[in-house]
C-alpha cells in the first residue's frame, strides 16, 4: 500500500504547462494528462487544490509594455486563469474527479467566488479545488497566489508543476550545457541569487509562511504521484 507524504497539497499549473509544445493556448492531450495525474493523487486520498496560471493566454506585463494601462492588463491575465481552470475542470471531471473553481473575482454564473472555509470544506469531501483569477489584485502573479491560497488552507506543499524544465538549476539548461541541478535550496539562497524559480513577493511569502515548494516536471507521466510519494525528484525548497 502506497501512503502519500502529504495530507493537503497546493499544486501550482502555470498557463505554459497547459498549452504543452506550442506554448499557447490549451492542448486538450497536455491537459488530459496533468489530468490523468491529478486523478492518481486524489485516489490516494490527498486533497488537492490548483491555482492555474494564465500566461499561455495573457500576461499583464505584456499588455503593459505595449502602452496598456498596468492594471487592466492585469485584470485580462486574471481572466484568463478562468478559461484555464474551466478547462482543467472539464477534463477533471471527464475523469470522474469531483471538481469545484473558485475565483478571486466574482462571477457567479461560472463559478463558485473565492471563500476559505468553503474551499476547505470540498478539500475535506476530497473534491479538487482549482482557485482562478489570481489573488483578484493586479501587480500579483500565480505563483503569490498559490504562497498565498496554500497559506490560507494550510497546505503541506506547494508542487510547482513546469513543462520544460524538471528543477532549479544553476543557469538556463537550454542555453548552458554546464548548468547544474539542486537538489535542495532555501527560499533565502533563492531570493540572494535572482533564481528564476518564481517571483519574490511569493518567494517571501512562502518562506514567511514556512511552505515548502517542489519544483518539478509535469511533463514526464506519473511525476505528480512521484512527487506526493515524497519520491527524490526535482528541487525542494523551503526555509532553513
Ligand atoms: N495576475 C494578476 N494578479 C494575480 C495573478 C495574476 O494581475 O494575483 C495577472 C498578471 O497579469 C499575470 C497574469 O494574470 O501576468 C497571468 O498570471 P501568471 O503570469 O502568474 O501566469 P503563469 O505564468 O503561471 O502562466
Amino acid at each position: 500500500m502506497t501512503t502519500a507524504s502529504y495530507r493537503r497539497i497546493v499544486l501550482k499549473l502555470s498557463g505554459e504547462a497547459l498549452s504543452g509544445e506550442q506554448g499557447f493556448g490549451i492542448e486538450p492531450n497536455v491537459i488530459q494528462s496533468i489530468a490523468s495525474q491529478v486523478k492518481e493523487i486524489a485516489e490516494l486520498g490527498v486533497e488537492v487544490a490548483i491555482v492555474v496560471g494564465g500566461g499561455n493566454i495573457w500576461r499583464g506585463k505584456v499588455g503593459s509594455e505595449m502602452g496598456m494601462d498596468r492594471a487592466n492588463a492585469d485584470y485580462m491575465g486574471m481572466l484568463a486563469t478562468i478559461m484555464n481552470a474551466l478547462a482543467f475542470q472539464d477534463s477533471l471531471e471527464n475523469f470522474g474527479i469531483p471538481t469545484r473553481v473558485q475565483t478571486s473575482i466574482e462571477m457567479r454564473q461560472v463559478a463558485e467566488p473565492y471563500i476559505r472555509r468553503k474551499a476547505i470544506r470540498h478539500l475535506e469531501k476530497k473534491r479538487v479545488v482549482i482557485f482562478a483569477a489570481g489573488t483578484g489584485n493586479p501587480y500579483f502573479s500565480t505563483d503569490t497566489t498559490a504562497a498565498l491560497r496554500a497559506a490560507e488552507i494550510e497546505a503541506d506543499v506547494i508542487l510547482m508543476a513546469k513543462n520544460n524544465v524538471d528543477g532549479v538549476y544553476t543557469a538556463d539548461p537550454k542555453f548552458n550545457k554546464d548548468a547544474k541541478k539542486y537538489d535542495e535550496l532555501s527560499y533565502m539562497e533563492v531570493l540572494n541569487e535572482g533564481l528564476g524559480v518564481m517571483d519574490s513577493t511569493a518567494s517571501s511569502l512562502c518562506m514567511d509562511n514556512n511552505i515548502p515548494l517542489l519544483v518539478f516536471s509535469v511533463t514526464q507521466e506519473g511525476n505528480i504521484k512521484r512527487a506526493v510519494l515524497g519520491e527524490k525528484i526535482g528541487t525542494v525548497i523551503r526555509r532553513k
